[in-house]
């Protein structure tokens, strides 16, 4: 892989391949694709190996199909902005390895510019690619473009990288400077940009072999317009971040993480604005700058520790007897179905199979209960969550798993457990948020909304209630699954 610093304007035709970075601005391969060569054309591809195994009504690929609709418009129209008419997306479907080197060739093209993606399947699928390029005699340039410092940008003083999160984020503080979140000014450079070679049309979702989901009813805006819209909404309230962030009936994250995960928004814009907000005082935009160095975190973390696909962080963690058999088959359905008994983790997970999100702290509380609680594998809830998040990002979710399971890098002791009732009357004191996705649950007062189980008959049958009818009893009790998650870590300090 060549450095694209060293490419000169010597290239007559290139392809730009996007992938996970949805957008005409501010894109790395983009920019330089069109400094780098005479004639630019644009293409994506509907890979059927990542779509092949999805059900056939999901939501992140409805969000896609709009994404790459936007993408095109934009395309159009940048450039129309340099006098040149036809300008576009050219879209394929199959499998991305055989695709992308197929088009290149039909197209004449001496190279194709994408961005980094780290993920070990997409690495195995570049490597391929650019194994049929090289045949062709087709270069492959890469560029960063997902986060803003990747691989080895960021190492200890030792020269190894960074496991625990503090020092990385103060180190990662301390590199930034405005060259790594300046935006790449793909528009001055877009009299590069080719007309499409012959008349193109987008696949519908249809024609991909997917039905309609509920993506169009929920506040989910698609494509780079909608991550635009999301954002200006977030910066009237990014001040207040801070201590509106952890309460999910509460309206305070930015709700950016599918935009970020399909590149549909610049990371460097993001966080440009924050890091601006930051130095001029604003404590929410500095708490929000922390999660996106969070997101930069577990991208090196899975660069350079891969076997945390599948397998702990810390080795020792993998001795960890999980449950199984019937009886865990069907603890984890009644956690996947929200049927635990427990009102915060019902709520949560109706909120995630009904939308596709999940408020931040309520992924740790039931990443916690399926875990600590249920004594399940966290792989499992990893899978689910990976099927179910439109955010679904590789290694954001297995950051996560690994830390509410205690077997991640810098992660929560395994000795800290969450208490789900304790976790509801802190984070939804009004259980707002359980009565959102619970309305059975709605006539409880708000003390007894926690734990219903709790209440007397009397309180019950006056909010119309019946336990085991209505609402589930719990399926677990979390005293006694405290104990035995103890004896289950002990092997860890046998290790
Ligand atoms: P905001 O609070 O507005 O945060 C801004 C952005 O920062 C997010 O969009 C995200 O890109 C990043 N971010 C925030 N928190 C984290 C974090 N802990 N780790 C990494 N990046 C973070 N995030 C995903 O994007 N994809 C996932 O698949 C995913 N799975 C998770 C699984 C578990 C068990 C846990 C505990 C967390 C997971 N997260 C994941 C992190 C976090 O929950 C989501 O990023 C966040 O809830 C998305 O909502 P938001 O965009 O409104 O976040």
């Amino acid at each position: 892989m060549r450095d694209t610093s060293t490419v000169q304007k010597s290239i007559a035709r290139a392809l730009v391949w996007f992938r996970r970075d949805l957008r005409a601005d501010d894109q790395a391969a983009l920019y330089h694709a069109l400094k780098a060569a005479r004639q630019v054309f644009c293409g994506f591809v509907f890979d059927t190996t990542i779509l092949d195994p999805l059900p056939r009504a999901d939501r992140r690929v409805e969000f896609l199909v709009d994404s790459v609709a936007d993408l095109d418009d934009q395309l159009r129209a940048l450039g129309r902005s340099h006098g040149i008419e036809g300008c576009g997306l050219i879209v394929r479907h199959g499998p991305a390895a055989s695709e992308l080197p197929r088009l290149a060739q039909s197209l004449g093209v001496q190279a194709v510019f994408t961005n980094h993606d780290d993920e070990p399947d997409a690495l195995l699928r570049d490597s391929r690619v650019r194994g049929a390029l090289s045949d062709a005699g087709i270069a492959l340039y890469t560029s960063k473009d997902h986060v803003v410092f990747e691989r080895d940008e960021l190492m200890t003083a030792g020269g190894s990288p960074y496991s625990v999160f503090t020092p990385y984020k103060n180190a990662w503080l301390r590199k930034l400077t405005p060259f790594f979140v300046h935006a790449y000014p793909v528009a001055r450079h877009a009299g590069a940009l080719a007309p499409l070679p012959a008349d193109e049309a987008l696949p519908t979702l249809a024609q991909l072999g997917f039905e309609r989901s509920n993506l169009h009813q929920l506040k989910l805006p698609t494509g780079s317009r909608g991550a635009a819209e999301l954002l200006d909404d977030f910066l009237d309230r990014i001040d207040a971040y801070g201590e509106a962030r952890d309460f999910p009936a509460v309206k305070g994250p930015s709700y950016l993480s599918t935009h970020l995960r399909f590149g549909t928004v610049s990371i460097r814009h993001l966080a440009r604005e924050a890091w601006q907000r930051m130095q001029g005082g604003s404590r929410g935009a500095e708490v929000w700058l922390s999660e996106l160095v969070w997101r930069d975190f577990y991208h090196q973390i899975l660069h350079h520790h891969p076997h945390v696909v599948g397998r702990a962080f810390k080795p020792a963690y993998d001795a960890i007897r999980w449950e199984h058999g019937k009886h865990a088959d069907a603890l984890f359905e009644a956690w996947c179905q929200g049927r635990t008994g427990y009102p915060l983790v019902d709520a949560a997970m109706h909120q995630i199979n009904q939308t596709g999100y999940m408020h931040n702290r309520l992924r740790m509380v039931v990443a916690s209960f399926l875990v600590k609680d249920l004594g399940l594998d966290w792989r499992r809830g990893e899978a689910y969550f990976a099927t179910h998040l439109n955010d679904f990002d590789l290694a954001a979710n297995n950051g996560g798993w690994q830390w509410a399971a205690s077997t991640g890098c810098d992660a929560q002791p395994y000795f800290r457990i969450f208490n789900p009732v304790s976790q509801s009357l802190k984070f939804d004191a009004e259980g707002r948020f359980i009565r959102r996705y619970l309305p059975q649950l709605s006539a409880l007062p708000d003390k007894l909304i926690h734990a219903p189980w709790l209440a007397r008959p009397v309180d019950l049958v006056a909010a119309g209630i019946e336990l085991g009818r209505d609402y589930p009893t719990p399926i677990v009790d979390h005293d006694d699954a405290r104990q035995r998650t103890l004896a289950r870590y002990a092997v860890v300090k046998q290790a």
